[in-house]
C-alpha cells in the first residue's frame, strides 16, 4: 500500500516524500482510514513504529478539507495530549514537516517553561495544539485556550499518562471539548485503567493492534 492508497492530499504527499517516507508503516495503514473517517480509535502501538504520523496525517488532511471549505478565524480544532514534554515537542515537529505545504499551524505548551511566549502564541490563534496536560488545564483556565472548538482530540501514550497521574487532568480536558467529537486514543500497552478510561470517552471505538 502507498500514501497516496490512503487518500492523502498532495501538498501531505509531498511533505512526507521530502522527509523520506516511501511508504506507510503498518498502524498507518491500519489507522488512518479510519481517522479519515471520523471514527474513534484505540490503537496499541509502541514508539517507533510510527503511531505519530498514524494520527497527525489524518488530522492534517481532515483539517486541510475544511479549511478550503470555510477558511475562518483559527481555532484549535484538534488537540493532542501527550504526558511528557519530549514527546510532546517530537510530535509537533512531527505536525510542522507534514504541514509544511498545508498552511495549517501548530504549536507546543508544557510545564516547566515560561508561560509568557506560549500565552502570545496561542493569542495569535492555531489550528492543531500538543500539550502535556496541566498546562494544558492552566491555560484554559486563564482564558487563553478555548477548546470549543476542538473536532479530533488525540491521547498519546495513554498508559504512560495514567502511569503518571494525569487520569484527572485527561478526563477534565476531555469534558471541555465538545461531546461531539473525535477521540484517538494510542498506548503501547492497554492494561485494565486504559480499558476503562477508554470506555468511559470512547464512542464505539475501532481497536487496533500492531
Ligand atoms: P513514531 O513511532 O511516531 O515515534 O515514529 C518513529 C520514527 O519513524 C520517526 O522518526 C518518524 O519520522 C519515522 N516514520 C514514521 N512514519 C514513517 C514512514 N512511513 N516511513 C519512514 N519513516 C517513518
Amino acid at each position: 500500500m502507498s500514501f497516496k492508497d490512503l487518500q492523502l492530499n498532495r501538498p501531505i504527499l509531498r511533505a512526507i516524500a521530502e522527509a523520506g517516507y516511501d511508504n506507510p508503516t503498518l498502524v498507518q495503514e491500519k489507522t488512518i482510514p479510519f481517522v479519515l473517517d471520523r471514527k474513534d480509535v484505540i490503537v496499541s502501538a509502541q514508539t517507533g513504529t510510527g503511531k505519530t504520523a498514524a494520527f497527525a496525517l489524518p488530522i492534517l488532511q481532515l483539517l486541510f478539507d475544511k479549511q478550503i471549505a470555510s477558511k475562518k478565524g483559527k481555532k484549535i480544532k484538534a488537540v493532542v495530549v501527550s504526558p511528557t514534554r519530549e514527546l510532546a515537542i517530537q510530535i509537533e515537529n512531527n505536525f510542522k514537516t507534514y504541514s509544511t505545504y498545508a498552511e495549517l499551524t501548530s504549536t507546543v505548551i508544557y510545564g516547566g517553561a515560561a508561560i509568557e511566549p506560549q500565552i502570545a502564541t496561542l493569542k495569535k490563534g492555531v489550528d492543531i495544539l500538543i500539550a502535556t496536560p496541566g498546562r494544558l488545564l492552566d491555560l484554559h483556565k486563564q482564558d487563553v485556550i478555548n477548546l470549543d472548538y476542538v473536532e479530533t482530540l488525540v491521547l498519546d501514550e495513554a498508559d504512560l499518562m495514567l502511569d503518571m497521574g494525569f487520569i484527572d487532568d485527561v478526563k477534565k480536558i476531555e469534558r471541555l471539548c465538545p461531546k461531539e467529537k473525535q477521540t484517538l486514543l494510542f498506548s503501547a500497552t492497554i492494561p485494565y485503567k486504559v480499558e476503562q478510561l477508554a470506555n468511559t470517552i470512547l464512542n464505539e471505538p475501532k481497536r487496533i493492534e500492531v
